[in-house]
């Protein structure tokens, strides 16, 4: 395989005499397989010298397949200036994540309407075929396509393609799970030291990578003014890309606010936290025009949770959701970011209350709060858990308890998500989307 960069800027476009040496198109990542079929990255606004290199390259007609990992601005913005669209006879594919309210289809023309551009998406002359994809393994353009749900406040996917006999991963828009990555005294270097299954999940998504292309917006410094953004730090990139063995880890997604001098200075503390633990991960920060050839690595496919079928294309809303918490405004703003999505909310104060509601509304989903006088959130984790009819309800803790502790005791009595408090609504939204995905489709 090689990957080829033309967009490695996250939020907007920065072009200018400071980002020379980086970049300032938006996301957007070139991959060719052996056998020619051509795969690309989000099309943010790098996918408009890519099409135009395309074009000059050959061959015609051209067969491509876009894989975008949301329809944020910044991943979206190169598509109507793509050039292979304009050409009758050239077929794309473009691939996202399902489950988001509207059509792929729907938001890429959004986008496309004659109050923002000239050229309706209707008029364009190439075949576009739109792919809406969920968690789990995909068989696309004769590679093996495995699709993560990442933790962004969109529903979001992280790709791993695979074939040559190696693994290129994309995870861009995308923060850590949980604030503590590792449980206190870690076995080093060990996936099954990480605290927060979202975060063992993504580690393993990763896992024997030839090649990871990850979101690194923030310093550790800068993360915690930016948390719920959406966006993780090198410090967080290199850890797990360290755990899971990857080769070759690419830091991308840089921060508008920061210059060549700054992305270069973030570039040298990766590679010394990679030092420090030891593991021969080799860390760059992505820059427009890098052109990685990516060696054979052992064939290795990724297995466990991303190898279930993907799911239907069912709809998500109209789901009954239990929402329980003694706090009025989180219950309302629950019930806000839920109902958005067509489901019906059940709201409960009290864990006597939660568990009656169970007994009587049977919801489809519970999302859960720990603290709560009297009888609190793991009391009525553990019933649920220890009822035949409740033991697979998926269950999302909400709470302000995010220390290892709580986040520890909370899967271990097996929540199905952990989200911690404050949250933003598009950010649970999203959660619990994927939560009633991954039940949908068998993937656990
Ligand atoms: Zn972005
Ligand atoms: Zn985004």
């Amino acid at each position: 395989m090689q990957v080829r960069f033309w967009g490695t800027r996250g939020s907007i476009a920065t072009p200018g005499p400071d980002t020379i040496r980086f970049g300032g198109n938006t996301s957007c990542v070139e991959v060719t397989t052996n056998a020619g079929a051509c795969f690309i990255l989000d099309c943010g606004t790098g996918a408009r010298a890519l099409g135009a290199a395309l074009m000059a390259r050959g061959p015609s007609p051209l067969t491509a397949t876009i894989l975008l990992s949301h329809t944020h601005w910044d991943h979206i913005q190169g598509f109507p200036f793509f050039a292979p669209l304009f050409v009758p006879g050239n077929r794309i594919t473009v691939c996202g994540p399902e489950g988001s309210g509207r059509s792929l289809r729907e938001v890429l023309s959004g986008q496309m309407e004659f109050t923002y551009f000239p050229v309706d998406i209707g008029q364009l002359p190439a075949t576009i075929v739109f792919q809406e994809l969920g968690e789990g393994t995909h068989e696309i353009g004769g590679a093996r396509v495995v699709a993560e749900y990442l933790n962004h406040p969109a529903m979001t996917l992280g790709y791993r393609i695979e074939a040559d006999g190696a693994a290129v991963v994309y995870s861009c828009d995308h923060e850590p799970f949980s604030e503590t990555l590792w449980h206190e005294s870690p076995v080093l270097g060990h996936a099954e030291s990480i605290v927060h299954e979202g975060d063992r999940r993504h580690a393993r998504f990763m896992e024997g990578a030839s090649v990871v292309i990850h979101d690194a917006q923030y310093t550790p410094e800068e993360y915690p003014s930016k948390k719920n953004w959406g966006h993780s730090t090198y410090e967080y990139a290199v850890e797990l890309a360290s755990a899971a063995g990857v080769r070759e880890l690419v830091l991308t997604h840089h921060d508008p606010t920061h210059d060549d001098t700054f992305v270069e200075s973030l570039e040298k503390r990766a590679r010394e936290h990679a030092n420090k633990l030891g593991n021969v991960v080799h860390v760059c920060c992505a820059y427009e025009g890098l052109d990685l050839t990516v060696a054979p690595h052992g064939g290795q496919h990724v297995t466990g949770s991303f190898s279930a079928p993907r799911g239907g294309g069912e709809l998500l809303g109209g789901r009954r959701i239990l929402v329980v918490d003694d706090d009025p405004d989180i219950r309302a703003l629950a019930r806000l970011a839920l109902s958005q999505d067509g489901h019906t909310v059940i709201e409960a104060s009290s864990g006597p209350e939660a568990l009656a509601a169970v007994a009587e509304q049977a919801p489809d989903l519970v999302v859960l709060d720990l603290l709560m006088p009297g009888q609190g959130g793991l009391e009525v984790l553990k019933i649920l858990r220890s009822k035949p009819s409740t033991a697979a309800l998926p269950v999302v803790v909400l709470t302000a308890m995010n220390d290892e502790d709580n986040t520890r005791a909370g899967f271990e009595l097996g929540a199905t998500d952990y989200v911690t408090k404050p949250f933003s609504i598009p950010q649970l939204a999203a959660r619990v989307r994927a939560c009633l995905k991954r039940r949908g489709s068998g993937v656990t």
